[in-house]
């Protein structure tokens, strides 16, 4: 079975629409094909300033919500990342294969460095990308299914193993991304301009799979659509509309193409009632299942516990071969 491996940030509590439909929902079909591994990036985490106290609880939330959203600890390995020291440990062997301009030129980096203020931001900010590409590289990873916005940093991945590989021998598999075009980027539903994001999002923008569902509804209905009166799909000119017809089509398994059908002559209005209803009928059960989990925290850390053993099995010999390519001696 080929092999994935992704992961996702316990920043801001809960998942949002884009964190589903871009990543996890692909995570969730993966496990039946795949040899899956998905983690929890508590490291990625510290690259801006966190609370202990709620990135430990934010930790143990997300890896409910990835149950809750159907991940299956019988089919896949889920583990918390540092759990897992070798992430770490082969994250500084990279750093140091890594040019000071290429690490640069990453737009995530550029972008989130902007919003702290540049002397704010952190060297673990900096080179967050790196330890990505020790995450992916570690388990040998042959597709990262993941966002649009991630795709440089596979692309990094790529460069980065192929550089290894040349210099020190044949070590790493080459991943490449696994994005689905529709998904690959849910958009603000304020301003469709920009992606949705738990750190650049407005609250009106952002639709947190843990709202209360009525809120949901709410900013489902008060979504920024155009002036225009036709329900198309139209990325380029009615880009607000054709984000609803997105998170609609998927939550719903039905084309574009039908629901431009059924909407026919219809006003924004129809569409965003029922794809506020849509939403709701989503959200309330993964609400309810997150729950559950948590409420089971024995269970949850056992999960955790049994993913960071099966995890570690295979970090620990990909990275001791890196180790002994590069020339450090062994430890006897
Ligand atoms: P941050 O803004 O702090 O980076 P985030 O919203 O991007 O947070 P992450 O934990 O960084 O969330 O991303 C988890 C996964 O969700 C990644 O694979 C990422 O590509 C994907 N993702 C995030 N936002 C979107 C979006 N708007 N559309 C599609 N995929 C997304
Ligand atoms: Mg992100």
């Amino acid at each position: 079975r080929p092999r994935v491996l992704s992961g996702i940030q316990p920043t801001a509590g809960s998942f949002h629409l884009g964190n589903y439909l871009g990543a996890v929902r692909q995570w969730v079909a993966l496990q039946e094909s795949h040899d899956a591994f998905y983690m929890v990036v508590d490291l990625h985490a510290i690259t801006v300033p966190q609370d202990p106290a709620d990135l430990r609880a934010n930790t143990r939330l997300a890896a409910a919500q990835l149950l809750a959203a159907g991940l299956d600890p019988d089919r896949c390995t889920l583990f918390v990342q540092s759990h897992v020291p070798e992430h770490a440990q082969l994250a500084w062997v990279m750093n140091c294969l890594t040019g000071f301009g290429e690490a640069s030129r990453m737009t995530q980096f550029k972008d989130k460095a902007a919003k702290q203020g540049a002397d704010r931001a952190s060297v673990g900010l900096f080179t967050y990308p790196i330890l990505q590409v020790a995450d992916i590289l570690l388990y040998q990873a042959n597709e990262v299914p993941v966002g649009e916005d991630q795709r440089q940093h596979v692309e990094l991945t790529r460069d980065l193993a192929e550089r290894f590989n040349g210099r020190f021998g044949a070590t790493f598999t080459v991943p490449k991304p696994y994005i689905l075009k529709e998904t690959a980027k849910i958009y603000d539903l304020q301003d469709p301009a920009i992606k949705m994001s738990k750190s650049a999002s407005t609250p009106k923008g952002l639709i947190n799979l843990l709202d209360e569902p009525k809120a949901t509804a709410k900013k489902v209905k008060s979504a920024v659509t155009d002036t225009d009166t036709v329900i198309r799909y139209d990325a380029e000119h009615k880009p607000g509309v054709s984000n609803l017809l997105t998170i609609y089509s998927t939550l719903t398994g039905r084309t574009i193409a039908e629901l431009e059908q059924e909407y026919e002559g219809k006003m924004y209005g129809a569409l965003k009632t029922d794809l506020a209803d849509v939403m709701v009928d989503f959200v309330t059960p993964f609400r309810e299942r997150t729950q559950q989990y948590l409420d089971d925290s024995e269970t949850l850390d056992s999960i955790l516990a049994k993913g960071a053993e099966k995890a570690r099995a295979v970090a620990a010999e990909t990275l001791s071969q890196a180790y002994e390519r590069v020339g450090f001696l062994p430890a006897k």
